[in-house]
């Protein structure tokens, strides 16, 4: 018996559009308008052209894609040889090769004008709004470069490689290739957060600055780099970690000694290899000076920090803008989600939230830039700014996407709303590159070592003084809490966190509307709000600030 010829159950309607097509850079007027505060107003139609390339409904896809095929490790070739090589999906090499074609991995490096750590970071951001796995093996190259520096002789081998805008995804020696990826292995099983715990082994060679390797790292990414920046200790000098080069393939033409033992198994990231590996006798080239391994490797981790703080912005940017393509256009109850005065408080914010993120991200990748243009202020800035602004916008990127997931309703659990990819991704940027208390640690690590170097950092939030009642008393107590170092320990999360609120709504006051300033104050500092988003006071002008984070008002 044939089914009848009318066999229709059910008309779908009341469904969004298809997700896709929007400029993220063009609808983004926080970004937009720190992009030019920040002197990076010249890169505005790069990253256009940027955010156009990856709001495509395919470019979507390819991260989707990416993330859904994982990695697959391959440890040996047909007749036993140790090869140790990745294969990824296809899409994960598109979307490498459209991010280096832009230069999210190299532009302050090639274009050294004022504002391209700026626009290096507005790019990250965008980047990490359609997937951020593949900005690891991005980021660690952009960090990677200044590090090689300190070496000509590798800096003249690898740098052409590390900042073409070409994308070699080839196992070849470096000689054989036009663009290479640098990655780093710091972390072993017995301490990652402790390096100085490290056990691993360098043992000088015959040839002056080449070392043999012995021992393990617990986490390397992205292990298909051509090269990679690891610490070990000299072989007799214990407790004296020092920085290395490893390449894939020696100068011979022959593979390196090392091996990947397995790929992680990972929570989100997972576009991304993470690897375990072990050395044997692995050949590294001695970066920076012996026994000062950390200090040159930080320089490295300083600008991977600022990575973090990047795609926790993109994040909470992101599914900030999906949530309001939903509740646009998704009615229950008789009208439009976004109408809804709940839902708009829960919208709204996290549109705040959005913005608080962006201005504090550029503000920092400003500072990025004037300190290496030789400016000592914000040279000392930056120094404390990267930790603080790297452990808030990771902490908050896991409850904002989560929010924003939720406004989508069952739909945002499924992996069809690219929802849960957005939600996974968030905790990692608040473990890698130093964990939460790690992170805050080294806020008073710093004052140790400069015991004025939050006064750059007070001196950005005196700047909104008399704005707001909220923001004037928290910055009066955050002087007295940061007046005896030694007390500081046990509130260093509390600390970091209101020094991060505080910039954020010193930057609001005089950058952003009276609106989302005023109700960035009353919530965060203010108490006037609750412990989930959309707790906002209810004289809060709702409209005007989701209309401004869907890019329709100054
Ligand atoms: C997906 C992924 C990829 C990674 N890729 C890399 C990579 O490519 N290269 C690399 O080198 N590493 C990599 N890591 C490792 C990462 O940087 C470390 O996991 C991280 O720095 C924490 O180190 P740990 O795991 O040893 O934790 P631990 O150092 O054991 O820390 C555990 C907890 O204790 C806290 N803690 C530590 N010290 C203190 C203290 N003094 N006071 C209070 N609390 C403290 C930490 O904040 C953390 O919450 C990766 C990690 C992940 C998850």
């Amino acid at each position: 018996m044939s089914a009848p010829a009318t066999s229709t159950t059910h008309e779908v309607f009341n469904q969004p559009t298809p997700y896709g097509g929007y400029n993220f850079f063009e609808r983004d007027v926080a970004l937009r308008q720190a992009l030019a505060r920040e002197s990076a107003g010249w890169a505005a139609p790069r990253l256009s052209a940027f955010a156009q390339e990856l709001g495509d409904a395919d470019m979507l896809r390819h991260g989707y894609l990416a993330n859904r095929h994982a990695p697959e490790l391959q440890t040996h070739d047909n007749f036993g040889h140790r090869i140790n090589e990745i294969h990824l999906h296809p899409s994960w090499h598109e979307l490498m090769r459209t991010a280096r074609r832009h230069q999210v991995h190299s532009l302050p490096w090639t274009d050294a004008q004022t504002g391209s750590h700026v626009a290096r970071a507005g790019m990250s951001m965008l980047m990490a709004q359609v997937e951020s796995g593949a900005l690891c093996p991005l980021h660690m190259t952009y960090a990677g470069v200044p590090v090689l520096r300190s070496n000509p002789q590798l800096a003249a081998q690898w740098e052409p490689l590390l900042t073409s805008t070409g994308y070699d995804p080839r196992y070849r020696p470096a000689a054989q290739k036009g663009a290479a990826l640098i990655g780093m292995a710091m972390t072993e099983k017995q301490g990652g957060s402790d390096l100085r715990a490290n056990t691993t082994v360098a043992q000088p060679t015959a040839e002056p600055g080449v070392y043999a390797i012995t021992g393990h790292k617990w986490f390397y990414s992205a292990p298909m780099s051509d090269c990679f920046l690891t610490v070990a200790q000299v072989a007799d000098q214990p407790g004296r970690i020092s920085c290395f080069l490893v390449p894939f393939w020696l100068p011979d033409g022959t593979r390196n000694r090392f091996s990947i033992m397995r790929l992680k198994d990972k929570l989100g990231n997972r576009s991304n290899p993470s690897s375990e590996i072990e050395y044997n006798g692995t050949l590294a080239w001695l970066v920076g000076e012996e026994g000062r391994g950390i200090r040159t490797i930080i320089e490295m981790v300083n600008l991977t920090r600022l990575g973090c703080a990047s795609i926790s912005t993109g994040i909470i940017r992101q599914t900030l803008f999906r949530a309001l393509h939903h509740a646009q256009q998704r009615s229950a109850f008789g009208a439009k989600l976004v109408d809804k005065p709940l839902m708009s408080n829960v919208l709204a914010d996290l549109a705040i939230e959005s913005e608080a993120a962006t201005t504090l991200l550029m503000r920092l990748a400003g500072s990025v830039d004037r300190a290496n243009a030789g400016d000592a202020g914000e040279k000392r800035f930056a120094r404390a700014a990267t930790a603080i602004t790297k452990y808030w916008l990771a902490k908050r990127a896991s409850p904002s996407s989560f929010e924003a997931l939720e406004c989508h309703g069952g739909y945002g659990y499924i992996e069809d709303s690219y929802m849960p990819r957005f939600y996974r991704e968030a905790p990692v940027q608040s473990i890698w590159e130093g964990s939460g208390n790690v992170i805050c640690l080294d806020v008073l690590r710093a004052m140790d070592h400069d015991p004025e170097v939050l006064e750059p950092v007070f001196a950005d939030i005196a700047l909104a003084r008399g704005q707001n009642a909220h923001l004037d008393r928290t910055a009066d107590w955050l002087r007295s809490a940061t007046a005896d170092r030694t007390q500081m320990e046990p509130m260093a999360r509390r600390i970091v966190e209101k020094l991060a609120v505080c910039l954020q709504a010193s930057l609001l006051l005089r950058h952003s509307t009276p609106g989302v300033a005023d109700a960035f104050c009353a919530s965060r500092l203010g108490g006037d709000w609750g412990q989930a988003f959309g707790t906002l006071n209810a004289s809060v002008p709702f409209a005007g600030i989701i209309a401004r984070a869907w890019g329709e008002a100054g």
